[in-house]
């Protein structure tokens, strides 16, 4: 089910964070826009903001049911993502590559990232 959900959401462009430590994926609320979680396995998922609960089905009948702007704005909602900030800082820093502490600074992240990734593989 993993890569149903998973492929849900960027059909839509519907930000979201997978998070592999307890397989959910993060995304904002269609109802309220709070950041809420699916469960990648079951496809259930519950707002603790709001109260409302489902399952993958219902927010794809919320897709078809809901006019355009609805969507919309669900889009613009930002869901936070510690690598995927860092992965942005390195490509800033990678447009001043010629300052020193820049590049250690770059190295220094990707190192981080490195080590994020090899525990997530184990
Ligand atoms: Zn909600």
């Amino acid at each position: 089910m993993n890569n149903v959900v998973l492929s849900f959401f960027k059909e839509y462009n519907i930000p979201y964070k997978m998070n592999r430590s307890d397989n959910t994926v993060s995304y904002p609320c269609f109802y309220c826009h709070e950041e809420t979680a699916i469960s990648v396995i079951r496809t259930r998922w519950k707002c603790s903001n709001c109260n409302q609960w489902g399952t993958l089905v219902h927010l794809i009948e919320f897709i078809k049911d809901n006019d355009h702007s609805a969507v919309e704005a669900i889009k613009q909602v930002e869901i936070y993502d510690a690598k995927k900030e860092i992965e942005d800082i390195i490509k800033l820093l990678a447009k001043i590559r010629n300052k020193e502490v820049a590049l250690e600074l770059q190295e220094k992240l990707s190192k981080i990232l490195d080590k994020r990734q090899k525990k997530r593989d184990l």
